[in-house]
């Protein structure tokens, strides 16, 4: 490929916000100091803040991606059925452009379990996604060690699982973590420009 068809294929590429579903999208339990996900419909609550900031980063130019692991689907105590309706009204409330699940257990020994970066890696390859220069947003440690694995930047948001492994940034809450990605795009433009 000469430099300047390299040149408009990278252009061409686009940036995205993957963002965790449990914790920062939906609201979970705490029992025991373990966190607990929604497996019913009735239990499934999006938090009221994501929709606008969602937006912000939408009209930021962003692909946003949900991504979740959700063990219980081949443990077998979460139905296919009530995921797919906790994720139709996801999409539904939020300008989501894709949501992908790792649906193994973690004695599959799978690519896409977070910590893996399988995930992100197939989100490269479907949207044509620049993985250096996209965003993760979690609450966990597992999303932190797969962004840094797959080159992208990785922004924690204080919980009790945010282990100590490398991250970019920790912040307190999503409308923290939104701004920090705006104010890192702007530097990113008024640098191209
Ligand atoms: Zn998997």
């Amino acid at each position: 490929m000469a430099s300047g068809e390299l040149y408009a294929f990278l252009i061409l590429m686009k940036l995205c916000v993957f963002l965790e579903r449990d914790g920062v999208l939906n609201r979970v339990r705490l029992e025991r100091q373990r966190m607990v996900a929604p497996l019913t419909m009735d239990e499934f609550e999006i938090k009221p803040e994501a929709a606008p900031l969602l937006e912000k980063l939408k009209a930021g130019g962003l692909v946003l991606i949900a991504t979740t692991n959700q063990p219980g689907l081949s443990r077998g105590y979460q139905s296919r059925r009530e995921l797919d309706r906790m994720h139709d009204s996801l999409r539904r409330t939020l300008p989501l452009d894709d949501i992908l699940v790792c649906p193994h257990d973690e004695t599959d020994r799978c690519p896409c379990r977070k910590p893996n970066p399988g995930l992100f890696v197939e989100a490269g390859f479907k949207w044509n996604l620049n993985l250096e220069h996209c965003f993760v947003i979690s609450d966990k440690w597992h999303a932190a060690e797969a962004a840094w694995a797959a080159g992208c930047m990785s922004l924690l948001l204080e919980s009790p699982w945010t282990g100590s492994v490398h991250h970019d940034f920790l912040l307190p809450n999503l409308a923290a973590a939104v701004d920090k990605i705006l104010q890192l795009q702007s530097l990113n433009r008024a640098v191209a420009a």
